[in-house]
């Protein structure tokens, strides 16, 4: 079997409203769609969603990386994951979200190949379902409580708070929710890089009050120093999501001790393959794992909803609402899950997207 065409495609799909996050206000989500074809017939499909300000390639950058990929990999087996991903790594540095995109199609397409699912091609899964995370933007305060209490009442019961900056405003916005939500959903808050190596302790320290699960990547991703001073120095878990990039960052990360938690995610660690390989690597150095997801299409949501399935207990880490009932995808047959069993998070860990409108989803060329 060998690979005959690689093709990458944009898509915009307009969310139903837009959503505020730290970088910014989001109302279509663009993503690169990749489609590999072998010379027997056999098809697959991958696809990435970059978010602006947290991803630093575009999609046309992404739409690029897979063009300049694909005639390295035409004529390959695609079978032969682990030589596609040399030949990529030869070809092109970095491009971590176009190799993913290529990397999930070609398991796909073996997949249909040989009539088995994704998950047993990363050695089979070890969990039936999965616990999603709601979102709430950098809204204010009575927004974000509204949400967390429509939120909670669709069955979630874990959430992420958006807060830019270190202004009074996220710190009414988490109160505001926490007062909401009372203890019946666990809080996460996450910066998105958005404060100085300065403000972080002391605003995290005022957080202390709402009983958070954890603060997420509070400085730029590349201050791993200033992470590693800041978990020194706060009570509230750290996770890091941006600063862990190539598996030398995670190295670097568990070096210094700069996390509690570090995020994964298929898209920023350049597929299901490499980050199933940090998820073990930071669970042996006695990290714990979320395997992340913004907003995507269904196919990567699936990728990485299959990835958490098979991320092992090591790599789970209790919420602070054990024994309620989470907003699960249950793995085999899609039935909401049994209420009052202890919940995980070692599976999807990022949002939820917010309902997307399938109809008015449309292709577009790359900008040159
Ligand atoms: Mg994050």
């Amino acid at each position: 079997m060998r690979i005959v065409q690689i093709e990458p495609m944009i898509v915009e799909v307009p969310l139903r409203k837009p959503v505020t996050g730290v970088h910014g206000v989001t109302s279509v989500q663009s993503s690169v769609l990749v489609h590999v074809v072998a010379d027997d017939g056999v098809d697959g499909w991958g696809d990435v969603d970059p978010t602006p300000g947290y991803t630093l390639e575009s999609v046309d950058d992404i739409h690029a990386g897979v063009e300049r990929l694909s005639g390295a990999l035409v004529g390959l087996d695609p079978r032969n994951t682990h030589r596609a991903l040399a030949r990529m790594d030869e070809t092109l540095p970095g491009a971590f979200e176009a190799k993913a995109a290529i990397e999930m199609a070609l398991l796909d397409l073996k997949g249909r190949a040989l009539g088995v699912p994704v998950h047993s091609l990363l050695g089979g899964r070890l969990i039936d379902e999965i616990q999603l995370n709601a979102w709430i933007g950098a809204v204010p305060p009575a927004q974000a409580a509204h949400e967390a209490a429509d939120w909670l009442a669709r069955g979630f019961t874990t959430a992420k708070i958006k807060v830019s900056g270190a202004g009074e405003i996220g710190l009414e916005r988490v109160a505001a929710v926490r007062a909401a939500v009372g203890g019946r959903m666990a809080l996460r808050v996450d910066f998105n890089e958005s404060l100085t190596p300065d403000q972080a302790v002391p605003f995290i320290h005022a957080l202390e009050s709402y009983d958070l699960t954890l603060v997420e990547q509070p400085v730029a991703r590349d201050r791993i120093d200033a992470l590693a001073e800041i978990r020194r120095k706060i009570r509230i878990p750290l996770m890091a999501d941006e600063s862990v990039t190539s598996p030398a960052s995670l190295i670097e990360i568990i070096r210094r001790e700069a996390a509690d938690i570090v995020k994964v995610k298929a898209m920023k660690q350049g597929g299901l393959l490499r980050t199933r390989s940090m998820v073990e690597c930071a669970a042996a150095a006695g990290l714990r794992v979320v395997i992340g997801h913004g907003f995507g299409l269904t196919l990567s949501t699936l990728a990485e909803a299959t990835l958490a399935a098979t991320a092992s207990a090591r790599a789970s880490i209790p919420t602070r609402s054990p024994g309620t009932a989470g907003r699960r995808k249950r793995w085999s047959k899609g039935a909401p899950a049994e209420p009052g069993r202890p919940e995980r998070m070692g599976g999807l860990g990022g949002a939820r997207s917010p309902p997307i409108s399938k109809a008015r989803r449309r292709c577009r060329r790359p900008r040159r």
